[in-house]
């Protein structure tokens, strides 16, 4: 059976700093889940939490504080709101979430790829691809050695601009596959979930095998995958949908393939 696309786990509200879109409201992303018929959506603002020591230097917009705000999330007969966090990881590869937390998230997404913050997730700019494929991959590695609730977990867009602008293409081609399957092997035995919200419109079928194969790789390791859009304004919302059916067909997934909150 093909996967149904009827859930979004990784979505922002105006709590994120970098969230402009004051009708991004959990109300809001409500009808969103309710138009599209999801079962399942969760909230996602970017936490670094207070409690967390860290050299670099967060948003207070991330703080714990902030992202409970919100609280409580509406509720709906047909639709499961769901309170999460998209937790940063910083240059010494500590996780801005502390373990007095997990029990409060339904679910952590978790990025090793917001490499674009230089002084906060890589102590310098990264200068060049070869180099960014290097920290894409002790990035992952790192993230794999702690110890985590992995059942409600899951890793955020790994192919994502953030990695080295428009030149992440590049970065994704020196990512070996030998690593990857061993990256992939991991994720999938811990059971972390693999996330889902590459752009599916590409400049040619060259740099769609590109963006594409880290994906193919996690599948033959037996990565389990959820949808999240990672939207941070409505007008994302609104194009969400088709582009997780897009990707479904390309990745040829089906519900066994399916991450489960
Ligand atoms: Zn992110
Ligand atoms: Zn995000």
């Amino acid at each position: 059976m093909r996967f149904v696309a009827d859930h979004d786990f990784h979505i922002h509200s105006t709590i994120s700093p970098c969230c402009h879109d004051e009708n991004q409201i959990p109300e809001r992303i409500l009808n969103y889940a309710k138009e599209n018929n999801f079962k399942k959506v969760c909230l996602t603002n970017h936490l670094w939490d207070e409690n967390v020591k860290s050299e670099a230097e967060w948003h207070d917009g991330q703080r714990f504080s902030c992202l409970s705000s919100v609280l409580p999330l509406p509720k709906d007969s047909d639709v499961k709101f769901l309170f999460g966090a998209e937790i940063d990881m910083d240059y010494n590869f500590v996780l801005g979430v502390s373990p007095e937390r997990y029990n409060i998230f339904d679910f952590m997404v978790i990025s090793t790829t917001h490499m674009h913050l230089a002084g906060n997730t890589v102590r310098t700019k990264i200068q060049t691809p070869e180099e960014a494929a290097e920290i894409w991959v002790l990035r992952l590695a790192e993230l794999l050695k702690k110890d985590l609730p992995w059942h409600k977990a899951g890793i955020a867009h790994l192919t994502c601009g953030h990695i080295f602008r428009e030149r992440t293409a590049e970065v994704i081609t020196l990512l070996q596959d030998e690593k990857l399957y061993a990256l992939f092997s991991d994720c999938a035995q811990k059971g972390v979930g693999i996330e889902l919200n590459m752009k599916t419109i590409f400049s040619s079928e060259e740099e769609k095998d590109i963006m594409l194969r880290p994906y193919y790789i996690a599948k033959d390791c037996g990565c389990r995958f959820y949808l999240g859009s990672d939207s941070h304004k409505t007008s994302a919302l609104s194009a969400a949908k088709e582009n997780f059916e897009n990707i479904i067909t390309l990745l040829d997934l089906k519900e066994s393939d399916k991450f489960i909150l």
